[in-house]
């Protein structure tokens, strides 16, 4: 495979950018291919590589790329101004579509990101209850805060730093870890820290260790053991949110926190984050309460405008598109690792898909740090060099476009075959 240009790139960027990069996910050995540009289900390289694309961002990207009612609406918009300080009626209408989705939101914030959603969302749980303790699970990963980069997952595990120095323990020691689909740890912490946690935060479905899945009836026990002890429950729903469901994970599985974080897919590929919640909840933020929350480009009208027109093309037919090439890639990797011998666990859900070089089933944080990253690295080259890219990582998630068509999934599961034949 041809990277010569990707190569000169990459050693002029590190003079400039820390490792070439702007976000840890994006370095990987010896150096990442650089794009020209992206359309539909494809990455094409400054190389003349293509690539079908399962990264998709990490995430935001389920219409394919260069979506063509998104760039028509934000031509529009840019050319009406970019920027306002002040309200727009198109936030009434976004956020009314969030409310008409997500069950728990009653009300919505428009950030910048899903690290400032998550950061804002669990400052509010603790300005609400008064109290200060929060409950996080090992391996997730709400963001590059200080409060929640404790035992983190993507980008912080992938690299080896899943506590970051930087951050004194006088702020993480209010951050209770629990592994992930244990029901006694966190009945334990509970017990222990009566009347003293203020939220519990979770990624119903963790995407950030790969793709980790609930068991049967946990996410309905977080519900029901935090409404008994006064505890905000927040979905962190980044990833999951209008992917699982219209209404993200909490319509998929029955369960409604009461509050959650949305990013990625409701910017439409433009940066973007939300608090959602109850009402009772949310107007305890500035302006109309005391805990505060501000930013000069919350509400950013591109970035809203991107949102409309890709909420607008989530329908029911996007998630049964998406989840039918998921399920099917998936079945593809099951099929192959068990044909080549290779001890492999395929998980998948909606659009999300992951395979785990591991023999035990993947629950937690834990066992998926026993899978063998050596081999899964070799295989994403041997999938990058038959012109499929997923994230470089085994703690992260593929994700499916309503963009990767029948042909496409058929590349990918000869790609797939190719990739397998020279594992060891
Ligand atoms: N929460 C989750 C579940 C995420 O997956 C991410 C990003 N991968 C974040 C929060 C942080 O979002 P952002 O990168 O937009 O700050």
């Amino acid at each position: 495979m041809k990277l010569e240009k990707s190569k000169a790139l990459f050693e002029e960027a590190q003079k400039y950018l820390v490792k070439g990069v702007n976000s840890p996910v994006r370095y990987f050995k010896p150096y990442p291919f650089f794009v020209q540009k992206a359309k539909d289900c494809y990455l094409f390289d400054v190389d003349g590589n293509k690539y079908i694309d399962y990264c998709l961002a990490y995430g935001p990207m389920v219409l394919g790329h260069a979506n063509e009612a998104i760039i028509n609406a934000v031509k529009e918009q840019l050319e009406l101004g970019t920027a306002y300080g002040c309200p727009t009626e198109k936030e009434i209408i976004l956020a009314k579509e969030v409310i008409n989705r997500v069950p728990c939101a009653e009300m919505v914030r428009f950030v910048n990101s899903g690290t400032e959603a998550t950061m804002s969302a669990i400052r509010l749980a603790r300005g609400v209850t008064g109290r200060k303790k929060i409950i996080k699970f090992d391996g997730a990963y709400h963001g590059a805060h200080d409060y929640v980069l404790v035992k983190s997952g993507s980008g912080a595990l992938t690299h080896g730093t899943p506590n970051s120095p930087g951050i004194p323990e006088e702020t993480t020691k209010n951050t209770i870890l629990v592994p992930f689909n244990d029901e006694e740890a966190i009945e334990k912490v509970i017990k222990d820290n009566k009347d003293e946690i203020a939220c519990l935060i979770v990624e119903p479905v963790m995407g950030n260790v790969g793709c980790i899945l609930p068991k049967e009836g946990y996410l309905k026990f977080l519900r029901e053991i935090t409404e008994e002890n006064g505890i905000i429950l927040i979905f962190d729903e980044v990833i999951t949110g209008f992917r699982l469901a219209k209404g993200g994970a909490q319509e998929y599985y029955g369960v409604i926190p009461d509050l959650a974080t949305l990013g990625k897919i409701l910017g439409g590929g433009f940066p973007i984050g939300a608090i959602v919640g109850k009402k009772e909840i949310m107007e305890q933020m500035s302006p109309s309460g005391p805990i505060y929350q501000a930013g000069t480009f919350n509400g950013n009208p591109v970035s809203i405008t991107a949102g409309i027109e890709t909420l607008k093309q989530l329908d029911d037919k996007f998630y049964k598109e998406t989840t039918k090439t998921a399920e099917k890639l998936a079945n593809c990797l099951r099929e192959v690792s068990e044909r080549y011998n290779i001890p492999a666990k395929v998980y998948n859900i909606a659009s999300m898909f992951q395979i785990y070089f591991n023999d035990k089933e993947v629950l937690n944080y834990e066992i998926a740090k026993q899978s063998d990253t050596e081999r899964f690295m070799k295989y994403f080259w041997n999938l990058l060099e038959n012109g499929v890219f997923v994230p470089p990582s085994q703690f992260e998630c593929c994700f499916t476009s309503i963009k990767h068509n029948d042909e496409v999934v058929e590349k990918t599961m000869n790609a797939i075959e190719e990739a397998f034949k020279n594992l060891e």
